[in-house]
């Protein structure tokens, strides 16, 4: 086996290492340390947690450590698709070069230009950005990238689901020619083909396996969950997450919860915190300050519930998850190998529950395909009958004090709410005449109608409620 004393890393870099407590390299590191080293191109096929950060900063702080800064231009270049990653990958920058004096900028969005601004006019050896951030600095004539000799994309195929590959391909081309790149994703989709076929010149490829196989200390399980009425479907499903939750008790030290949709992680998030959970939501759509506080609080374990979308979770290292819960299945079945990645991680156990709702029964296949095994099916904690459904003689429901009726209405999604018994539904009333409720034709499906809150709905509920329609 290979030691890192044996892939010719600056000794500065081989004592970080060893503080770091690595003893040997991962075989993504063992592939591309070398080739990266001797200035060779590189195209790492390796999902996150297969030490792949490490097997691109390695050898660019050895080769930065080698060369000098000329006329104070950047000469590395790395780009993430989400800024939890970038902010990663800067963290392993620190850790790696900390023998070491170099500097970085991380370019991200969320936080202001002025003190990205300043670090770029004093010069930086390397630049941590997301795409859109990295060229609106070039926009803005502050940033010239000509003098990046090491250009790194991580998770491109990551960046192909977020609509990045003509961003990447703009930056490509405003860097050298001559530039070494090393390119990582986790999949070749044609698309991710085509720009390594453009760019790369003659790659050393290194394919990792799949972590597929790699997550021999999780324990699996997967709850069929058959929603009674349609409009009590998610209320049903969020109550057979805390019966989950519960059911685990303390050996659930901490969780990550994901949705599939951003909408849903707020519902999630909102739904636990309402009955008493230490909880809290993470997607893009929150600003910078507020992510890093939340991922603050998960790490060092001042918070326990993390409620996720896959792009905000990706990459993240928590060292320590007990558990994963996948609310949804995921629609990728990569995904999946990806979140539950998250847990049992360097040895330790985790389990890992998904709760599959009949809709999702084909994309569970989809992942049974892809890990080849078939995922043990746990009992529902909840017979999913619509008495239960969040009822209030739900264990957990908060007691009618806890919250003022206004309060409740302005923060709970439709479907929490047990329709009026008193009252027959109001059969008097119109159909909506907005476009959703003529164009689908469901109305019948949905029970009685909700009365009592007029046209005044807040946007959320409005958004909930036809996301729940659509699906
Ligand atoms: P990554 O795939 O880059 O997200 O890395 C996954 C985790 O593995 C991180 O927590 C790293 O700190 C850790 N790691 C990276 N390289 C090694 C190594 N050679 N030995 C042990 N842990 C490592």
């Amino acid at each position: 086996m290979t030691k890192f004393n044996e892939l010719n890393l600056n000794p500065k870099v081989l004592k970080a290492i060893e503080e770091a407590g690595y003893e040997t390299p991962t075989p993504i590191q063992e592939g591309a340390i070398p080739a990266a080293l001797e200035g060779r191109d590189v195209l790492g096929i390796a999902q996150t947690g297969t030490g792949k950060t490490a097997s691109f900063t390695l050898p660019m702080i050895t080769l930065l450590a080698r060369g000098r800064a000329r006329a104070r231009m950047p000469r590395s270049l790395v780009l993430c698709p989400t800024r939890e990653l970038a902010a990663q990958v800067a963290e392993n920058f620190d850790t790696y070069a900390k023998h070491l004096k170099l500097t970085k900028a991380l370019l991200i969005g969320g936080v202001s230009f002025k003190e990205q601004d300043a670090l770029i006019d004093r010069g930086v050896d390397v630049l941590i950005a997301t795409p859109g951030r990295l060229l609106d600095h070039f926009e803005r004539g502050k940033l010239l990238l000509t003098g990046v000799q090491i250009m790194v994309v991580d998770e491109a195929d990551r960046m192909l689901d977020m609509g990045f590959i003509p961003d990447i391909e703009r930056i490509f081309s405003l860097t050298p020619f001559t530039r070494q790149t090393l390119f990582f994703s986790a999949t070749m989709a044609p698309e991710i083909e085509r720009i390594t076929d453009t760019f790369l010149s003659a790659p050393t490829r290194v394919e990792v396996a799949r972590q597929a196989t790699a997550s021999e200390t999780i324990e699996q399980g997967v709850v069929m969950f058959k929603g009674g009425r349609r409009d009590r479907e998610a209320s049903q499903k969020r109550n057979v997450l805390r019966a989950l939750i519960d059911a685990e008790g303390e050996k659930c030290t901490n969780a990550i919860i994901f949705c599939n949709r951003k909408t849903d992680v707020d519902i999630c998030a909102k739904s636990l915190k309402k009955y008493g959970y230490d909880a809290a939501a993470i997607h893009g759509d929150l600003d910078q300050s507020q992510r890093t506080k939340t991922l603050d609080g998960f790490r060092d374990g001042s918070l326990r519930l993390l409620v996720a979308s896959d792009v905000a979770a990706r990459g993240l290292d928590v060292p320590s998850v007990s558990h994963v819960i996948n609310f949804d299945v995921p629609g990728h079945p990569e995904d999946y190998v990806h979140r539950i990645g998250r847990t049992g991680r360097a040895g330790r156990e985790g389990k890992a529950i998904t709760i599959c709702s009949s809709r999702d029964e084909k994309a569970l296949a989809a992942v049974e395909k892809l890990i080849q095994k078939e995922i043990p099916r746990l009992n529902n904690p909840i017979e999913a009958d619509d008495s239960k459904a969040d009822s209030p003689k739900t264990e957990n429901q908060p007691k009618a004090a806890d919250t003022k009726k206004s309060d409740r209405r302005k923060s709970e999604p439709r479907t929490e709410r047990e329709p009026r018994k008193d009252r027959e539904p109001r059969k008097d009333r119109e159909p909506r005449k907005d476009k959703e409720a003529k164009g689908r034709g469901r109305r019948d499906d949905r029970g009685p109608a909700v009365v009592g809150m007029g046209d005044h709905l807040p946007s959320f509920i409005a958004l909930s409620f036809d996301e729940r329609r659509a699906g």
